[in-house]
């Protein structure tokens, strides 16, 4: 796996999408490692250092469910974007879907699909480094970071040398 990326656990039964989400986001420079079952994202997980995962809802096997409850179970600053066919959401599992970063409808545009793993990487990042939603958006702020683009290469120098830490953008090199 390739440092620099963000590495992305794409969980899905149909080939099809896999294949198509896969190559959009290789596109826009994410890793990704696509699987097509939920036992196999489970061996990914524990072989590769994921940022975040990417979990269809209703595969055949182990469910998008049960990927979720394992992967926040073992990897509990790992953020979790559960993709689902229509009407397959059941709210009465509130206490598992509650533990998703979000929830995204089949077919899901690639921004809206960008925008979302952005944010739950920044949020994968600040679970992991323990800081709050005010202290990263202090960040964020301080070093003038506007752009998505800028944001997330922040994001990823924090992720990689630990924190506030690490030099800002705007520091002479
Ligand atoms: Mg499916």
């Amino acid at each position: 796996m390739v440092k620099e990326k963000v590495n992305i656990l794409l969980v899905d039964d149909e080939e099809a999408l896999l294949d198509s989400i896969k190559r959009r986001l290789q596109i826009r420079d994410f890793n990704v490692i696509a699987v097509n079952r939920g036992d196999k994202a489970l061996e990914v997980a524990r072989l590769h250092p994921i940022d975040v995962a990417l979990v269809d809802l209703k595969m055949p096997g182990m469910s998008g469910e049960d990927v979720l409850l394992h992967l926040k179970k073992d990897y509990p600053w790992m953020e979790v974007v559960i993709i689902t066919g229509h009407g397959s959401f059941d709210p009465e599992n509130e206490s598992v879907y509650n533990q998703a970063y979000s929830y995204l409808g089949k077919p899901c545009d690639l921004e809206t699909l960008l925008r979302v793993l952005v944010e739950a990487y920044k949020k994968t990042v600040m679970n992991r480094l323990r800081i709050s939603p005010e202290e990263m958006e202090e960040i964020l702020v301080r070093d003038g970071l506007k752009t998505p683009r800028e944001v997330l290469k922040k994001i990823k120098e924090m992720d990689q040398h630990g924190g506030d830490k690490s030099p800002s953008l705007n520091d002479p090199a």
